[in-house]
């Protein structure tokens, strides 16, 4: 045990990471802090447009539907591919990670919204009867697409929904896929539609077949571009870099899979033995189950094979199969997922376990799940010094706080938006579902949860950032951005992570505090009027009545203060491209200028993945007490990194 550093009070207080600066709400929003020389002039902001913008834009205008009209760029696009089938472009892939991010969000974003729908279709007493077996889909993705059952199936209509508004990335790739690396997990196959790496969510083999494409004057089409291996054939033998598929065809997706016909040399088995004689690559697809999957399982891209042999033989069952062998190419990311289960990090069972140990719990006990720290950088290891663990807010004697907010008169769970009036602050529906725990659909301007009046219980729907911690955080050291902070659960996408907790403060008495690290202004009010170049995000609702509403003193009134007293938010580093967004939310009160701040997952994030979000400086916004411009770089590593925070 490495314990020696446990009750260390000593001398050595907390090496500040560069990134432990003063943060703020509203993801990707660009604000100035108020500074001396700035509170005069409000129009001083430098709007910065962030890569991550530009880059969203591009994706909407990329061609996505699998439409038979193939743009001129496409076009050209699908020419330059057979050259640079391998050679992806360095600022390319950085480009088309955002992308591919950006499509798998607004996926998620339809997903949780049908989830809602079923999840209100199930609370009606009439519903539940018709609607007991179906609620949630099979392991193995098996269902028939087209039965009632499919059209129950919520990631299938958020493809639907992704296809009718072009958001579906383009399917017709040979080779490698920009922006997505061997070893990216798929949570669905639906996923993978999304995002373009497949066409279809059920086929096995995915071909492309377009006649009237650029590749069907260079190919001779069909060719098969993916191969998934879910255990669907009881003939596919898989020694990793050497794989025998069975082909498509003769035996029943439903049921027991056994072969009950021949298969025959078309579609997908036809794909398979043309892109073998015209030596077109082939992405191989594993599938592994997983419990934290909505699916059950999980999808490893595993890199580019090439078939080297087909022939035709009698299978288990009797009848003729297809059998094909794939020889992974050389030259790429050693495979994992034999190992592997889920994530590519190995998760510690215990707290016992941990390497680098230097506090069992950063929280005391104050937590439902003990926080540890560890640190395998400094010699001798320290744990995190210098501030006092707290869960709940702190106030200062300078904030008189606002009234308690009435609530709403249901009871229970708020299950009825036509009848709750929190719901209809949220613009008429609730913003979370129940699913996994609790996940909030969308990024809103501000969240109102149901607060102390309101006549429902601690289980509502509209209660999920009140719950506290949930998932196991981890805070560990880094080289080079101080301490961070990490999950060893599976955390879904628009589940809430934590709350920054701090002591809430007048911003104007904490600019006479020099160098204090930890500073969140509630700008929420800022952010949904679009003030100071901040984007505006309000997502169907209206701005709320404020008392003594000023645009021109619309610097922030109030911030939390996490420097002496915080949770473990305070620890949480800034990224680009961060996995966690920032969401203001009013549950006791409803006076955005003392909103209540806190981290929700952007993305599906897999187990001992740093967490991150975006602290949302606007550059040359920090300024020091002798007025000269701070400048800070940034070390987040991301792909589109702005190379400065501010
Ligand atoms: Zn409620
Ligand atoms: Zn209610
Ligand atoms: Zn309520």
């Amino acid at each position: 045990m490495d314990d020696n550093n446990h009750n260390d009070k000593s001398t050595i207080s907390e090496i500040s990471s560069p990134y432990d600066k003063r943060r703020s709400p509203g993801i990707k929003t660009q604000k100035p802090l108020k500074s001396p020389s700035q509170a005069k002039n409000k129009n001083t902001t430098t709007i910065t447009t962030t890569t991550t913008m530009n880059v969203v834009e591009e994706s909407e205008s990329v061609p996505q539907s699998e439409s038979e009209s193939l743009s001129k760029r496409q076009r050209v696009e699908q020419g330059k591919e057979k050259l640079q089938i391998f050679k992806q472009g360095e600022d390319d892939d950085k480009a088309a990670f955002a992308v591919v991010t950006e499509a798998l969000r607004t996926f998620y974003k339809y997903y949780l919204h049908f989830v809602q729908e079923e999840e209100k279709r199930c609370a009606k007493p009439e519903a539940v009867k018709n609607n007991k077996k179906t609620s949630k889909p099979k392991k193995g993705e098996t269902l028939d697409v087209d039965s009632k059952k499919g059209a129950r199936r919520p990631d299938l209509k958020a493809l639907v929904k992704m296809r009718e508004t072009n958001a579906i990335l383009c399917p017709n790739k040979i080779g490698s896929i920009p922006g997505i690396e061997v070893g990216k997990q798929f949570f669905s196959r639906a996923e993978m539609v999304a995002v373009g790496f497949n066409s279809h969510w059920l086929n096995g083999i995915d071909c492309i077949s377009h006649a009237g494409s650029e590749l069907s004057r260079a190919y001779n089409l069909p060719i098969a571009v993916v191969i998934v291996m879910s255990g669907q054939y009881e003939d596919d033998l898989d020694n990793c870099d050497d794989i025998v598929y069975t082909g498509q065809g003769g035996n029943k997706l439903c049921g027991n899979r056994r072969q009950f016909r021949d298969q025959v040399l078309e579609k997908g088995n036809l794909g398979l033995k043309n892109s073998m004689d015209q030596c077109v690559p082939v992405r191989v697809v594993r599938g592994h189950e997983c419990k934290s999957s909505y699916v059950g399982k999980v999808y490893t891209y595993d890199g580019l094979y090439k078939v080297v042999s087909y022939w035709s033989e009698k299978g288990v069952s009797g009848f003729n199969v297809f059998k094909f062998r794939l020889k992974r190419l050389e030259g790429q990311p050693l495979l994992t997922t034999d190992q592997v289960q889920f994530a590519g990090g190995q998760v510690p069972k215990s707290v016992s376990d941990l390497r680098g140990l230097v506090c069992e719990d950063i929280s005391y006990g104050q937590e439902k799940v003990p926080i540890p720290a560890t640190n395998l950088v400094d010699d001798p290891p320290v744990a995190p010094t210098g501030f006092t663990y707290c869960n709940s807010i702190q106030v200062s004697e300078h904030v008189e706080l606002p009234l308690k907010a009435l609530g709403c008169n249901c009871s229970g769970n708020c299950a009825y938006s036509k009848t709750c009036s929190c719901a209809k602050l949220n613009g008429s529906n609730l913003p979370y579902v129940l699913r996994d725990g609790g996940r909030l659909i969308e990024p809103k301007a501000v969240v109102y949860e149901c607060g102390p009046n309101c006549g429902c219980g601690p289980g509502c729907v509209n209660r999920i950032s009140q719950r506290g911690l949930k998932y196991r955080l981890e805070v560990y050291r880094t080289p080079k951005k101080g301490w961070a902070v990490r999950s060893w659960d599976y955390i879904p996408s628009g589940a809430p992570v934590c709350e920054y907790i701090g002591k809430l403060m007048k911003t104007d008495d904490v600019d006479a505090i020099p160098e204090n690290n930890y500073i969140f202004d509630i700008d929420c009010l800022q952010t949904m009027k679009g003030l100071d170049g901040r984007e505006r995000r309000l997502g169907g609702m209206s701005i709320p009545f404020v008392e003594n509403d000023d645009d021109k003193d619309s610097a922030p009134e109030f911030c939390l203060d996490a420097g002496p007293t915080g949770n473990v938010a305070r620890f949480i580093n800034h990224s680009c491209q961060p996995n966690l967004f920032v969401q203001c939310v009013l549950s006791n009160h409803h006076d955005l200028k003392q909103a209540r701040v806190v981290l929700f997952a952007a993305d599906n994030i897999p187990p001992m993945k740093e967490l991150s979000y975006d602290y949302a400086y606007a550059l040359d916004s920090v300024v020091d007490p002798d007025g000269k411009i701070k400048q800070l770089l940034c070390y987040c590593g991301a792909a589109v990194c702005r190379k400065r925070l501010f």
